[in-house]
């Protein structure tokens, strides 16, 4: 293969002559000039992502180059604080999962390792999010969100489960084999609950029915999927999803499910009291089970097909402490980053950190607050600091103070 060497040469693949000082590559027996060249270089590419099965991320790795369970959890440990038990059970279910992956059954009479679909119980701003996130970065695997509350059974207005594969398709840029290995946050299923325990006085649109409706994607089928999602493209062509390989990880506050684990407790261990002063009280969800689920409203179906439930401790002002300062990607280090590129030295005192965690607490949004609180303690400075003289800023209680109570959260009071 050589580069036109000046003198005007034809390219075989169009016929056009192709001027001097252009370039044209030359094969043994014809030529192709960069226009072509670039034409069947998107070709290559398009046919690559229909037809390669070696792509990168968990595809194609074996399991024998996977992080084991104690790397995961200390992987997950550089971007979630705490949730110490939860980051165990997940990182056990995860490795199980892809190794099912691995060593899909030879035989017809092999032991096939089912699938471990998680559910994560835990308030709001608690990490349920980052940690499905954290899960899939680490992977390297597609990764999307859906929320349950949009949904409803096939037939009725809202949308229908399908399009969370389409998001799933679209993270993979539609790459069918890559989608088929990714993982699929639910977030808010406690708000698909049933509402009475009776399910046939009327039909559950919003509740059960989305929670039948899931069951089709869970049970590891093959989904016709809309590519473009929703009912808006008649005209579209499904593409192909089995669901089979693809992780599912649903999740929800299930606000008072604290009182029916206490219930079910007290129930079981009537008889036994030295077991019942061994609860601890204060922290009931460590105790949660399907049955709790099932009693919250889930339906046995679906609860089946989540065999791994963990939940996620509340955050206390310690932990949303560590959170300000110490995930690789903490919000201090990215103001400070933000300060720095503009040849600022950013500072904020101890007792202004005190002070966002003690705003978060009584917002009551776990870690989410933190983030809306020091946008409202930094927006001034944000404004006038860059392009002046200044080199050092330093936040402190004062400043802190000032801007965030003349901020609108102050009405919040
Ligand atoms: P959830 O899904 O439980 O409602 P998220 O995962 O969406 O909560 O958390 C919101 C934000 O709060 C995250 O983007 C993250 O910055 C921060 N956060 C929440 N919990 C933690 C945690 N345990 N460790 C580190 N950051 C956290």
């Amino acid at each position: 293969m050589a580069k036109n060497k000046g003198k005007e040469n034809i390219c075989n693949f169009c016929g056009e002559a192709i001027p001097m000082n252009s370039l044209l590559i030359h094969g043994k027996d014809s030529s192709i000039c960069e226009v072509c060249a670039e034409a069947v270089g998107d070709i290559l590419r398009d046919w690559n992502q229909n037809h390669s099965s070696h792509s990168p991320g968990v595809v194609g790795k074996s399991v024998k180059k996977m992080l084991k369970p104690q790397e995961i959890k200390a992987y997950l440990d550089q971007y979630v604080i705490g949730q110490d038990e939860a980051k165990k059970v997940i990182s056990v279910a995860v490795y199980n999962h892809y190794k099912r992956i691995f060593n899909q059954p030879a035989a017809v009479d092999e032991v096939e390792i089912e699938k471990s679909n998680i559910i994560l119980v835990g308030e709001t701003g608690t990490g349920k999010t980052l940690m499905a996130r954290t899960i899939a970065k680490m992977l390297d695997v597609p990764f999307c969100i859906a929320d349950a509350t949009v949904f409803t059974e096939a037939g009725y207005v809202g949308e229908d489960v399908e399009s969370i594969l389409t998001r799933l398709l679209q993270a993979a840029d539609y790459k069918v084999d890559q989608a088929e290995r990714g993982i699929v946050f639910i977030d808010e299923i406690d708000k698909v609950a049933r509402k009475s325990d009776n399910p046939s006085i009327t039909r559950d649109v919003s509740g059960e029915g989305v929670q039948q409706s899931l069951l089709k994607l869970l049970e590891g089928s093959k989904v016709n999927v809309p590519p473009q999602g929703g009912r808006k493209h008649p005209e579209q062509r499904f593409i192909e999803v089995n669901t089979q390989n693809i992780l599912f990880i649903a999740s929800g506050a299930f606000n008072s499910i604290d009182k029916i684990i206490g219930q079910r407790m007290n129930t079981n261990v009537i008889g036994y009291n030295s077991k019942s002063k061994q609860l601890d009280k204060n922290n009931m969800m460590q105790y949660i089970t399907t049955q709790d689920l099932r009693m919250f409203g889930l339906i046995p179906e679906l609860c089946g097909r989540f065999p791994v439930i963990t939940y996620m401790d509340s955050l206390d002002a310690k932990a949303l402490k560590r959170i300000l300062l110490e995930p690789k990607n903490a919000l201090i280090k990215q103001y400070e980053r933000l300060f720095d590129i503009d040849g600022i030295k950013l500072e904020f005192t101890d007792a202004t950190l005190d002070y966002i965690v003690e705003k978060a607490v009584e917002l009551n949004l776990g870690a989410r607050g933190l983030r809306s609180i020091i946008e409202k303690i930094m927006t001034n400075a944000m404004y006038e600091f860059p392009g002046t003289k200044k080199k050092k800023v330093v936040i402190d209680l004062d400043y802190a103070k000032e801007q965030f109570e003349h901020s609108v959260y102050s009405f919040l009071d």
